[in-house]
């Protein structure tokens, strides 16, 4: 069985760990209400994409 010759530095284990923390999701602000919503997403505050109502707004 293939085994690793040497034991993995924390130099080495912190670089290969660099790639591994989640990055911030993106957010825009809805052109409609304001409200903070994802880009390319149907605003969750009031239904509306790209200028128009897509859904009723809950409430
Ligand atoms: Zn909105």
């Amino acid at each position: 069985m293939a085994v690793p010759k040497r034991k993995t530095s924390p130099s080495k284990r912190g670089m290969r760990r660099s790639h591994d923390s989640l990055s911030v999701e993106a957010f825009n602000e809805c052109s409609n209400c304001g409200e903070l919503k994802r880009p390319h997403h149907l605003c969750t505050a009031c239904g509306h994409y790209n200028g128009r109502e897509v859904i009723a707004a809950e409430g």
